[in-house]
């Protein structure tokens, strides 16, 4: 079996004086190892705080109310809902790491690009630091960053939104890890930069043998790079398959509708885009039955609005909407 982070029944709430929000309602996922797994949807839907769980990043009033996350290690499975701080620092980095939208948000601003690889190496290996800065000035040559053996002693704010991506990128492949999260990694690019790093990140894959778990509210990036895919809408996966599957023919309505939305990917150039109708309602105010029935165009009145779609097999992935269970 080639699954190597199993996510069941994930729940991570927020305690909020409007009420409880729960961002994350009940995800259950598999990342397999060598993969590139999507998560999609519009932003507030809880991609980045399903994300964050996985590393327990997840900052106060913000808890994890249930669930399990099992990460099958070489020398066997630990859980993450569970583990203790000593067991999180040695997952992180060197099991897991992560990437934010944003490289400034998790690089230090006071110590040079190269200090900061040495030491998340040195954390994890037991290697000299001569050693460890020869690995730094080789990622950040591997990420394609120009003159690595200077760039190594350069602070963050010297390098360009692309170069500091990238250089992020060195850092959280430095040890090595089996899980790559990704969160918006392309955002805060130009399309150019994007498109760059994109394909460093599947050539980086190739490389490493490195699963990839790519958080992104545009399809056209998850199109280019994932083998699987999940659709979240308001803290649940709503459809999952493999992304060929879910691109070429989605059967979840919001699925539906987000891929009619996305230029590019349409299937007819001529075919009008059509945005989504309404917006993702405010997170304390979720909708009874279908969290999805006021935005959708298939909503059947007197069910979709009471009854809460299960999770159901359709067409070799899973996929939550009445429309596909028995009428009971
Ligand atoms: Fe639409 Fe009903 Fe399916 Fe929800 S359950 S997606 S409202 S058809
Ligand atoms: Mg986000």
């Amino acid at each position: 079996d080639d699954v190597l982070l199993e996510i069941e029944d994930l729940r991570t709430h927020f305690l909020l004086d409007d009420g409880v929000v729960q961002a994350v309602d009940g995800v259950d996922l598999r990342v397999r190892r060598g993969e590139t797994l999507a998560i999609v949807g519009e932003s507030g839907c809880g991609k980045s705080v399903m994300a964050r769980s996985v590393l327990r990043l997840v900052d106060p009033p913000g808890r994890i109310e249930g669930g399990r996350i099992t990460l099958r290690r070489e020398d066997g499975p630990v859980e993450l809902v569970g583990a203790d701080r000593k067991l999180l620092r040695q997952v992180r980095w060197r099991d897991i790491a992560m990437v934010f939208q944003e490289p400034m948000a998790s690089l230090s601003l006071v110590h040079t690009i190269g200090s900061q690889i040495v030491e998340a190496v040195r954390l994890h290996e037991n290697v000299g630091k001569a050693t460890a800065r020869k690995r730094a000035i080789d990622m950040l040559d591997r990420v394609g960053i120009p003159m690595p053996q200077r760039r190594v002693d350069a602070y963050p704010f010297e390098l360009s939104g692309g170069m500091r991506q990238r250089a992020m990128i060195a850092m959280a492949l430095s040890c090595r890890p089996s899980l790559l999260i990704a969160d918006e990694p392309t955002t805060a690019l130009d399309v150019t930069t994007q498109a760059q790093i994109l394909e460093l990140l599947r050539d980086l894959q190739a490389e490493f043998g490195m699963a990839i778990m790519l958080i992104t509210h545009d399809l056209g990036v998850a199109a280019q790079v994932a083998d699987s895919m999940a659709v979240m809408y308001l803290g649940r996966v709503v459809e999952y398959g493999t992304a060929e599957q879910v691109l070429a023919a989605p059967r979840h309505p919001y699925a539906q509708a987000l891929l009619r939305s996305m230029p590019r990917l349409g299937r007819a150039s001529r075919t009008r885009l059509t945005a989504i109708k309404g917006m993702v309602p405010p997170p304390y105010a979720r909708p009874d039955g279908c969290t999805f029935h006021p935005r959708c165009e298939r909503v059947m009145e007197g069910r979709c609005d009471t009854v809460t779609p299960r999770r159901i097999p359709v067409d070799d992935r899973e996929v939550s909407c009445l429309l596909y269970e028995e009428e009971s």
